[in-house]
């Protein structure tokens, strides 16, 4: 079988790596990127270069900014009694569209899946508790990771782990479909969610 030439398959092959992308769909994208004015393509391979380069995780929240730290821990006006617990960066986003809620984040970049192997640590969890022994100000920790089997099960260890501390953990009521994302719930579910949030 004939193959592309070396530099076109390098393309195809880094392109299939990407998430959704399989081998027909990264070829279309390949030949797209063919096509396109030598600008275009390094427009293309700038932003994703400055965009690795550039962001790194907060050293507070572990929120994805290319300040540290991010804008959201740096702003003033928010509400520093109240700390959002989500899995990814994505889900801040989400949360940041209802504009209703105005406390802080923390990102723990993943679940725990006794599953997958992945524990505590290996999650951003510590971090959590570290920033709780500096910051006495925080109340409650509402918990908005996904209403899955891993969501609950870091939910549930979240609550346990802060019991003794005394401060409050909340969990978001199950407007979000079981097993759906965070990331793709609206406006209003996530609002409804936000505000049926119980006492875990
Ligand atoms: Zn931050």
């Amino acid at each position: 079988m004939r193959q592309y030439p070396k530099p076109l398959n390098k393309l195809i092959n880094e392109l299939s790596k990407l998430p959704g992308i399989g081998g027909k769909t990264a070829q279309r994208l390949a030949f797209h990127i063919l096509a396109l004015e030598e600008s275009e393509a390094t427009a293309l391979a700038n932003s994703i270069v400055n965009a690795k380069r550039s962001l790194h995780y907060c050293s507070v929240c572990g929120n994805l900014t290319d300040t540290d730290p991010c804008e959201i821990c740096s702003d003033e006006s928010r509400d520093r009694t109240k700390v959002c617990v989500v899995e990814t960066p994505q889900d801040v986003i989400a949360m940041e569209r209802v504009r209703e809620f105005k406390g802080l984040y923390h990102v723990l970049h993943g679940a725990i899946s006794p599953v997958e192997g992945i524990g505590p640590n290996e999650i951003n969890l510590k971090s959590l508790i570290t920033r709780l022994q500096q910051h006495d100000e925080v109340g409650e920790i509402i918990v908005a990771t996904n209403p899955n089997i891993e969501g609950e099960a870091t939910a549930m260890y979240i609550a346990r782990l802060l019991k003794p501390s005394g401060i409050k953990v909340t969990r978001i009521a199950h407007g979000i479909p079981v097993g759906g994302d965070l990331e793709y719930a609206d406006e209003v579910t996530l609002l409804k969610a936000m505000e049926g949030r119980r006492e875990i």
